[in-house]
């Protein structure tokens, strides 16, 4: 018998409309033995069954749905189902060789709360985020493998988000002889994944079609590329005839990895300049010498990490993007990206408007750009909406 969490009087509303998260706050109390990670079911005030859940004991979300299908129950062939779905999706939205690496299973939007899983050509990264996720490892990675027989597993839960769950950060392979590097294509450039130790799962799939975008506005532009990671973005953008794009990271493994992609691509590594240097210092200093280009990519990483540090990132947001925009030539275009989750789309427009007057520019927004199709928003989970983009041009 499993166990069941009853809540407190009109707080089923959220689970009505299938949202997947039910706060401690909701809960009135537990009946029955439940540990970490466990499946219980829950129930509204009266006892009328609503869905069934993880349990994370440590979190302020304390139990993330499973399904609200009574006749649904969390074994092999649940994790079989969902996989399959999200796959079937991938397929519709994929050439497979033209692209060969997209999230498989973005969490909630999935129906599979704390587990993403990105796939790599022949390599499936997985990422296991809750107590639940966590708890049912073995299935997730059972049922994968039958979907996809050929694929080899890599565990990267390395996140301190397990940290809430009170789970410990955990990177392992989950099949033999997984390399560390994997080349993928995208939109049929070469890109080398560094699974083990690169950024997130390796890479940004997430900003695929804004890479795409950049390169379709790059013929002959001088292009500076803030916050470059592995230098992606130059690759489109020096594809679609770009003069010269400059990469700016703090990292210097990303841009070694930046050059190699050049290589990878036939592209004349004349054309780009690697600079290992803080975004904010070197606009400042650009700034300062007047240096302009006729493109700029801004994709900083996530400011917002709660609601508290929402304006301190909001004043962040707006100091880079003016500062972006002084980069820019009279007429010439700015690419500017958030992918914090709690700044909506709405203020971030605000904020790149107020950050036009700031620098005494006008801007005219020509393009959104969001997160790909490979991560889905889920109806029911608007907050899977994080990844925002303005194509804007920038005049005196
Ligand atoms: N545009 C990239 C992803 C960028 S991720 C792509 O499409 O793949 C954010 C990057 O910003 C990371 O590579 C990180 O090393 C870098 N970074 C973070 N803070 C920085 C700073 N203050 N100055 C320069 N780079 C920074």
């Amino acid at each position: 018998m499993s166990a069941t969490a009853i809540l407190a009087p009109q707080r089923e509303k959220s689970l009505l409309r299938r949202h997947p998260w039910v706060f401690a706050s909701a809960i009135d109390n537990i009946k029955g033995r439940c540990n970490k990670g466990d499946t219980l079911d829950v129930v509204d005030s009266k006892g009328k069954w609503l869905g069934r859940g993880a349990y994370s004991p440590d979190s302020q979300i304390r139990i993330r749905m499973w399904t609200f299908d009574k006749n649904e129950s969390i074994d092999n062939v649940f994790f079989v189902r969902r996989i399959e779905q999200a796959l079937r999706l991938r397929q519709r939205i994929f050439d497979p060789r033209n692209t060969n690496a997209y999230r498989l299973i973005a969490s909630e939007s999935d129906g599979l709360p704390g587990v993403t899983i990105d796939i790599y050509a022949q390599v499936a990264v997985l990422q296991l985020l809750s107590a639940g996720a966590d708890k049912h490892r073995d299935k997730i990675v059972w049922a994968l493998k039958k979907l996809l027989p050929e694929i080899k597993v890599f565990e990267r839960s390395d996140v301190d988000v397990r940290l809430k769950e009170g789970l410990e950060p955990l990177v392992q392979p989950l099949s033999e002889n997984v390399p560390e590097n994997v080349d993928i294509i995208e939109n049929g450039l070469n890109i080398r994944v560094d699974i083990a130790t690169g950024h997130k799962t390796g890479f940004y799939l997430d900003q695929r079609d804004s890479r795409f975008a950049a390169m379709r506005y790059a013929k002959n532009a001088t292009v500076l590329n803030c916050f470059s990671y592995t230098g992606t973005f130059a690759c489109y953008a020096l594809k679609g005839g770009a003069n010269h794009v400059t990469n700016v990271d703090v990292s210097q493994p990303a841009l070694d990895r930046a050059t190699e992609h050049l290589k990878m691509n036939q592209l004349d590594e004349q054309k780009c300049t690697m600079v290992n240097e803080d975004v904010f210092k070197v606009l400042r200093s650009y700034h300062k010498e007047e240096k302009q280009f006729d493109m700029v990519i801004l994709d900083p990483p996530k400011f917002v990490d709660s609601k508290a540090s929402l304006n301190r990132a909001a004043r962040g947001y707006k100091d880079i993007n003016m500062y972006g925009m002084h980069a820019v030539k009279p007429g010439g275009l700015l690419l500017t990206f958030s992918c914090s989750g709690l700044m909506s789309a709405d203020l971030f427009q605000k904020i790149v408007a107020d950050a036009a007057l700031d620098a005494g520019k006008s801007i005219k927004i020509i393009e959104r750009l969001g997160q790909a199709a490979d991560h889905p928003v889920l109806g029911a989970f608007p907050e899977g909406y994080y990844l925002k983009g303005l194509v804007c041009e920038v005049t005196e």
